[in-house]
């Protein structure tokens, strides 16, 4: 079901005009409230009445995640702290977290954002809805949680982890559809498999999966393993957090952004000139109704593309790709860049390895050396007899075929090691973080 057709399928025209009205707002609201960002305006020469079309958004200055630093806590804040009535913190995935506040209108736009996310995603008002990303400082429970409430699911608070309980809850009340990262679905998969509890016994039917990246392949293997249907939700906390954009189980193929709150743009990350549409660039966000933290064409990280092609599910929101990595996760190995979820993709759909994989970088001496650590599955593991130490002619022939595959879809030789299921480790509830860079320890 679409939330809120009204704003979901307005004809584009209506659409830009009210994001130009807003664009205006939001700029007025950071000039005369961010004193940060007036300077940086000002040096731009763009003061708030020059903007005059959609198009003068290329004008402004970028926000960068080193603002936030920079700020840090309060300073791009447009109201005072006694104003604010959360304050919410990034998973600080890549450094120190920054900080992000809400007003109370925020905090209804965001469970509005999050309410159209579970409608697209599959859930009815009545559904049971078990929320098992965290809750905390990182916006993931909280958000989705106020969303779900606003449409009227029935939340069951779980947060993120204890698995043992994760699949008690489901078996007993039943959730329809569950909310966690996709590294945690897989773990969710493997312990019902470990139970040897059939996700068909289970009323659980659709997944909304995110806050790290994943792939088609990734999405073929939970689905099956969970029995489920499951889209993929984006959101970053300096933006809102979850909920900015989520795919519709109409076509699971790209997610709508809710572009009445969030403008988005794609740039080439190296000239910052956009990039056009299908073509991979740095997203590019600006909100459009917050007020406690208005941010002005905020650099992601994230790789992606847009797409404006109508949608079966009737919504005319552009569509953004699967996100290929965040710039901080490109590895560089001997000149050449390399993101996680292509040796994801490229692995996967190898009939004898799990979706458990990590990759290790290392420099021995000059040169930078990727090795690619991947379980083999059960059955795989199982032909093999119970021994596995890698000297097998099975192990030695599947290591060599993965690595002709990695050299093809990467254009660099990475070693691959093979290793006995249950090796590697797995996500506890939240991110899992898949790269390991020994290069700086
Ligand atoms: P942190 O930067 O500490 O991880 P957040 O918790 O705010 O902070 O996470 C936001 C980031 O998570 C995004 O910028 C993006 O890199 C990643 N992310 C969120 N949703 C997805 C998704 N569906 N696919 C890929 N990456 C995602
Ligand atoms: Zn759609």
């Amino acid at each position: 079901m679409i939330w809120n057709p009204e704003m979901e399928t307005m004809p584009r025209r209506e659409l830009h005009a009210l994001q130009l009205r807003r664009l205006q707002q939001t700029v007025r609201r950071v000039y005369d409230h961010v004193s940060f960002m007036r300077g940086r305006l000002d040096e731009t020469g763009v003061r708030p009445d020059r903007v005059k079309t959609l198009d003068d958004l290329r004008r402004l200055p970028f926000t960068r995640k080193s603002d936030f630093r920079d700020t840090y806590p309060f300073g791009l804040l447009a109201v005072p702290v006694s104003q604010l009535v959360r304050i919410h913190a990034s998973s600080g995935t890549t450094g120190k977290p920054t900080v992000v506040g809400y007003t109370s209108s925020d905090l209804r736009v965001w469970a509005e954002v999050c309410a159209r996310c579970l409608a697209s995603s599959g859930a009815q008002p009545g559904d049971v809805f078990q929320n098992a990303y965290g809750y905390g400082l990182f916006t993931g429970g909280l958000g989705m949680h106020y969303g779900a409430e606003l449409m009227g699911l029935v939340v069951v608070p779980v947060s993120g982890g204890n698995t043992e309980r994760q699949i008690l809850l489901l078996q007993d009340f039943g959730a329809k559809i569950i909310a966690c990262t996709p590294s945690y679905a897989l773990t969710l998969a493997e312990a019902l498999e470990a139970r040897d509890i059939h996700p068909g016994s289970l009323p659980l039917r659709y997944g909304v999966l995110g806050a790290e990246p994943w792939t088609e392949a990734m999405r073929d293997e939970i689905e099956r393993r969970l029995g489920i249907t499951a889209v993929n939700i984006y959101g970053l906390s300096e933006v809102i957090g979850p909920g900015v954009s989520n795919e519709c189980i109409e076509e699971q193929n790209g997610a709508h952004i809710f572009e009445d709150h969030f403008l988005p743009e794609v740039i080439n990350p190296q000239t910052e000139e956009p990039v056009p549409f299908g073509e991979i660039g740095e997203l590019v966000f600006t909100t459009l109704t917050k007020e406690a933290l208005p941010v002005i064409r905020y650099r992601t990280g994230d790789l992606a593309s847009l797409d404006p092609a109508p949608c079966r599910c009737g919504r005319t929101f552009v569509r953004m790709s699967r996100i290929m990595g965040r710039t901080d996760d490109m590895l560089i190995i001997r000149g050449v860049n390399v993101y996680p979820t292509q040796v994801e993709a490229a692995l996967l759909r190898v009939a004898e390895l799990s979706p458990h994989y990590q990759l290790v970088v290392t420099r021995p001496r000059t040169l930078d050396e990727l090795d690619v650590s991947i379980e083999v599955n059960d059955s795989f593991a199982k032909a093999l007899g119970g021994s596995f130490t890698g000297e097998e002619e099975a192990v030695q022939e599947l290591t060599i075929r993965c690595q002709q595959k990695l050299l093809g879809v990467l254009g660099i030789t990475a070693r691959v090691i093979l290793v006995p299921p249950g090796k590697l480790p797995r996500s506890e509830g939240g991110k899992l973080r898949r790269v390991v860079d020994q290069r700086k320890l």
